[in-house]
């Protein structure tokens, strides 16, 4: 079969390789039908994951069908359409108990899939844990509607649930991208008073725009007077991060009022400075990252319902023989692209 595969620091190659077989009685292959593009991919290229290993396929955002079970996979069986989860978590384990899926102690737990395991844009993967790492895409679900459910949908749902959120407040999300806007839409469900998206990229505010009318939208220059200006208590109520650059950190904390919860979903490449001296008496509280991807079946729940439609950030679609094509428009940012899908290989 075909697989995209990280070579060597800066590159990846679509190689052929030998279809996956179970392993162990947890395991499921999935025959991918869609894939996408993530930016984490990105980081692996360009060797900023140490943990990634050299000979890999990548990819950890996809939807299939399952081909095949292990003889303990008792929640899915072949001929189910499902989504796979970003992680792999055993459900047993302390953290798992808690819905902490993200550190699963099991060998194969946290992020694997794609970067310590062979990944999803290919056309099998081999999913460990399958009874937790797969979910049921309900019927009248589209493929394009369940994409990014295992990642970054995962990762918005998560940081939404996480940063305990209000009708009365106003919330500022940092960096309209995938992430960014999936981050968005899952604040849009706890109705906050107001919501302020800050976003560099005129493209992606113009995109904001016009999706999410009620969104209220700004560049970096004037985000700190924006948000006094549109909040009641000198600042947001709640800050989500999504950006990840040294100055989109700064303005995640300045931009909070005091005693704010400031989240920090994005992943950064390098460490940020915390002055605390700066920040002394401004109580706040910081989360930070990554997603504990448990709440799949409820996203899913929410897309059937038609609360979540992510089928606007499909904004690119290649076949899986054109992979090297779509990261080149999803890394130069070209012609508008927010997320690529990948058809699978048969
Ligand atoms: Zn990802
Ligand atoms: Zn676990």
């Amino acid at each position: 079969m075909l697989a995209y595969t990280y070579v060597d620091r800066g590159r990846f190659e679509l190689r052929k390789k030998p279809r996956p077989e179970i392993r162990d009685g947890k395991d499921a292959i999935v025959r991918v039908t869609l894939g996408s593009i993530c930016t984490s991919d990105l980081h692996i290229k360009h060797g900023s994951v140490p943990r990634a290993v050299k000979g890999v396929t990548v990819g950890h955002e996809m939807v299939g069908v399952v081909e095949e079970t292990g003889s303990e996979v008792k929640n899915v069986k072949p001929g189910d359409r499902v989504t796979v989860n970003v992680e792999t978590f055993c459900g047993e384990c302390y953290f798992c108990k808690h819905g902490y899926v993200n550190n699963c102690t099991d060998p194969d737990g946290g992020w694997a899939l794609g970067c310590r395991i062979d990944g999803g844009q290919a056309e099998y993967v081999r999913v460990p844990h399958a009874d937790t790492g797969l979910n049921r895409i309900p019927d009248g679900v589209s493929d394009e509607q369940a994409l990014f459910v295992g990642d970054v949908l995962a990762t918005g749902f998560w940081a939404a649930r996480i940063s305990e959120i209000t009708e009365e407040d106003s919330v500022l999300i940092i960096g309209a991208g995938p992430t960014g806007i999936c981050t968005l839409l899952c604040v849009m469900l706890k109705r906050p008073k107001r919501i302020m998206v800050c976003e560099r990229s005129e493209e992606r505010r113009r995109f904001v725009r016009e999706h999410y009318p009620d969104v209220l939208v700004v560049e970096p220059e004037r985000c700190r007077e924006f948000v006094l200006a549109n909040s009641d208590h000198g600042g947001a109520d709640v800050v989500l991060e999504v950006a990840g650059t040294e100055e989109t950190f700064r303005m995640a904390w300045e931009c909070a009022r005091p005693n704010a919860v400031v989240t920090i979903v994005a992943l950064y490449d390098r460490p940020q400075v915390l002055p605390l001296p700066d920040m002394y008496g401004k109580n706040l509280t910081f989360k930070t990252g990554g997603v504990d991807g448990c709440d799949c079946a409820e996203v899913l729940r929410l897309i059937a319902e038609g609360k979540i439609d992510t089928t606007p950030l499909i904004t690119h679609r290649f076949p899986l023989r054109d992979i090297e094509e779509a990261y080149r428009v999803f890394e130069e940012r070209l012609d508008g692209v927010i997320k690529v899908a990948v058809e699978g290989g048969r």
